[in-house]
């Protein structure tokens, strides 16, 4: 696949909308470091990720994972190879995931993706998955030169180590796959009764020019982020109500947001957690 390159969404912040899986990997360049937020699926992705990157900067790297998914790290050990002394910033729960069950998820991943993604498939079974060196818990700043980035982790939601970065000189927020657009959320590893609250949280952090950075799909405004928030919540309502009813997931799930498929998943998980299992 032709390298894509990057479009500048945000002063010295750029974009590299991956066609596969349709993901996004964000450069944002300061005065003496380059910040990559997330490095796609697979070593030859992420070489052509570093190659649209150096065609931009020659700054030293320092990467940051969003969350633990593959498609958002796998990338990781090709792009810090590429820069002596590169780290790689993530949430601790992300950076243990990985670091436990990095390497166990290809199997399983390979076996997946094969019938539709022979490529990515092929290319998931090769990596060396490269886990995070350096771990926020709530909080911390990054000083890239004359640019800070803060790093938040707002409370359970996508998965239990999500990561924000907000560009603030820049007015933008990286919101990982907190935010998703042209696809529903993914519920897999998620806690949706909790997903609401951390997305309250990082709209408090919007204004209405703020440029948020989902990890999927195109660009979106705090406007979009309010709608996803506002289906969020119904369907974090739907969950409790149905729970404490003893309703049927898949009755819940006729009736929620984001399609039958993906609203089953989060039923699913919301009951497991309201009963205590997560
Ligand atoms: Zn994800």
């Amino acid at each position: 696949m032709p390298g894509a390159p990057l479009s500048e969404v945000a002063p010295e912040v750029y974009v590299l909308r991956y066609p596969v899986l349709d993901v996004n990997a964000t450069l944002i360049v300061g005065g003496e470091v380059a910040a990559i937020v997330d490095t796609l699926s697979t070593d030859a992705q992420a070489r052509e990720l570093l190659a649209a990157v150096r065609a931009v900067t020659a700054l030293p790297l320092v990467v940051i994972n969003t969350h633990h998914h593959f498609d958002h790290c796998y990338g990781n050990g090709v792009v810090a190879a590429a820069s002596p002394g590169c780290a790689i910033w993530a949430h601790e729960a992300a950076a243990a995931e990985l670091r436990i069950h990095g390497g166990l998820w290809q199997r399983e991943l390979y076996e997946k993706w094969l019938p539709t993604h022979p490529e990515l498939a092929e290319g998931l079974a090769a990596v060396e998955p490269r886990p995070p060196d350096r771990t926020i818990s709530t909080e911390s700043t990054m000083d890239i030169g004359g640019r800070t980035l803060e790093l938040r982790h707002f409370g359970r939601g996508h998965t239990d180590g999500d990561v924000i970065v907000a560009v603030p000189d820049a007015a933008a927020l990286l919101a990982g796959d907190l935010v998703e657009q042209g696809a529903p959320p993914s519920f897999s590893d998620s806690f949706p009764v909790d997903w609401p609250d951390t997305v309250a949280a990082l709209l408090d952090l919007t204004t209405p020019s703020t440029v948020v950075l989902p990890g999927h799909g195109s660009t979106v405004d705090a406007d979009f982020v309010r709608a996803q928030h506002a289906e969020l919540t119904q369907l974090a309502s739907l969950i409790r109500e149905g729970h404490s009813d003893g309703t049927p997931p898949d009755v819940i799930a006729a009736k929620a947001p984001f399609g039958h498929d993906a609203a089953l998943t989060a039923v699913t998980r919301g009951y497991a957690q309201l009963a205590g299992r997560r």
